[in-house]
């Protein structure tokens, strides 16, 4: 065993080419890190000539580290509006606006005419407000952040009054009466888990209610005997007390409009258009739902109410930043234009023809079946789903790839998938691996099949998938 003495010193090592070179790509702090740590493994356990050795590992760590950790994912489950993987893809306008944005100064709060400082505030209100119908808009990082800023600025210290069938936890956290308790307005609870009546909302009113609030129950929903009021008879009761009605939507379906009908799976999910008409005054919802825009949140409703949130001290930490407003006005310019609203990639795949991907699917199984033919490819019936809370146990009819390999399991292949570059994220349903290409780009479609071949590591390469 060659002892520790056999390690050239840190110098040394430096001059080899291989760590000169890695000193031109990563500076030499970086380096000298890397082969202090490489050197440790190889002293810790000695292989080959440790020269040659610690050079290369720290060419391999320092591989590792630089690499990003935030990377593009294939999304081959069905779901399409899926938190985890980042909720909407961007329509390639609107990305391109917000990369436009991003290198350089803008206007974002310069008035261009005045030459003076302007507001941010501007930039998609008039957009928000020609597709909802409502008077006035003010945009924030997420859903979450709206919700917390319109409680803290309308009720703060004061009651709000919520059905207990809307005391719902959203996920990643996001508990409704939490959520009011950080805010600083006091939760009144008022009729049953399954039942609640206007009658009960007003018994609860007095001098020290600020707001009345609703909650899209999203994620969840109860059947059977269940009584919710008409968000209009809610808004004309609070109206009779000069007090508002919030609302947290947040899927946030536009509920425009389309010659192609919508699919059945949306029939029920209320829309923002609808509470505007139902005299609302503040709706709140999620700009990377259904909507498919950035990451913010929106709040629309009436101008007076708005103006109040928009001067609240907290609106500072909420507010969102350039290449938000940049990729939102593009996803709102485009949802203004019924020709153009395909190229947002969620009304995309929401309206994506069983046809269309029944041919892509086959197209998949083809090449699958040639090039590893001890592969069993079956084109079976199945559902997408819209996720990100919108209509609950909804499924939009779909064509799968069920894949089976009599040499790999299902959770092996899928975690094969997983690993690879760019990673494909799955569903395993009865031992087969399930493909849905629904929520495939089609420009993907052939770094899938490459990614499912290389993920097959026991069939035979080809050129294809090497
Ligand atoms: C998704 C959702 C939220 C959270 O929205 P974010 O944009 O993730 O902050 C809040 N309320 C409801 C009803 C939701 O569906």
């Amino acid at each position: 065993m060659p002892s520790p003495r056999a390690i050239p010193s840190i110098d040394l090592l430096l001059q080899q080419p291989a760590a000169l070179a890695l000193v031109d790509a990563h500076g030499r702090t970086q380096v000298v890190d890397a082969l202090r740590t490489a050197a440790t493994e190889w002293r810790a356990a000695p292989t080959g000539d440790p020269g040659t050795w610690i050079v290369a590992r720290a060419a391999a760590l320092l591989d590792q580290t630089s690499a990003p950790l935030l990377v593009p994912v294939i999304n081959a489950t069905g779901v399409i509006i899926h938190t985890n993987l980042g909720r909407a893809p961007l329509a390639r306008t609107a990305a391109a606006r917000a990369a436009e944005v991003a290198g350089g100064y803008s206007n974002l709060e310069y008035d261009l005419e005045a030459g003076e400082r302007g507001s941010r505030h501007l930039h998609a209100e008039q957009l928000l407000c020609a597709l909802t119908g409502a008077e006035a808009a003010v945009v924030t990082s997420n859903n979450a952040a709206a919700t917390v800023l319109v409680l803290a600025a309308v009720a703060a210290g004061r009651e709000v009054i919520v059905s207990r069938g809307e005391l719902v936890e959203i996920g990643g956290g996001f508990r409704v009466p939490d959520v009011m308790t950080q805010s600083g307005a006091v939760l009144r609870e008022v009729g049953t888990t399954n039942r609640t009546r206007v009658t009960d909302y007003a018994a609860a009113i007095s001098e020290r209610t600020a707001l009345i609030l609703r909650v899209h129950p999203s994620n969840f929903r109860i059947e059977g005997f269940t009584e919710r009021p008409p968000l209009a008879d809610l808004a004309t009761l609070a109206h009779r007390f000069d007090l508002p009605v919030f609302e947290d939507l947040g899927s946030g379906w536009l509920g425009v409009p389309h010659t192609q009908p919508w699919p059945d799976a949306l029939a029920g999910e209320p829309s923002v258009r609808d509470s505007v008409a139902a005299d609302v005054d503040l709706i709140a919802f999620s700009g990377d739902k259904l909507l498919g825009g950035p990451q913010c949140g929106l709040i629309v409703g009436r101008a007076a109410w708005v103006a109040r949130v928009r001067t609240h001290p907290l609106m500072r930490a909420v507010r969102a930043g350039k290449m938000t407003y940049a990729a939102l006005e593009a996803t709102l310019a485009l949802w203004r234009r019924e020709p153009s609203r395909t190229e947002i990639p969620v009304v995309d795949m929401l309206l994506m023809p069983l046809e269309a991907i029944e041919w892509r699917v086959r197209e998949l199984a083809v090449t699958l079946r040639t090039h590893a033919p001890h592969l069993q490819c079956d084109i079976i019936d199945g559902a997408s789903t819209i996720g990100g809370g919108a209509a609950p146990q909804s499924a939009i009819p779909t064509r799968l790839l069920a894949i089976r390999s009599p040499r790999q399991s299902a959770a092996a292949l899928e975690s094969a998938l997983r690993a690879g570059t760019p990673p494909v994220v799955a569903r395993i349903q009865h031992d087969a691996l399930l493909i849905d290409l629904r929520t495939v780009r089609r420009e993907d479609d052939e770094a899938l099949t490459k990614a499912v071949c290389g993920a097959l590591q026991f069939s035979a390469p080809c050129e294809d998938c090497t």
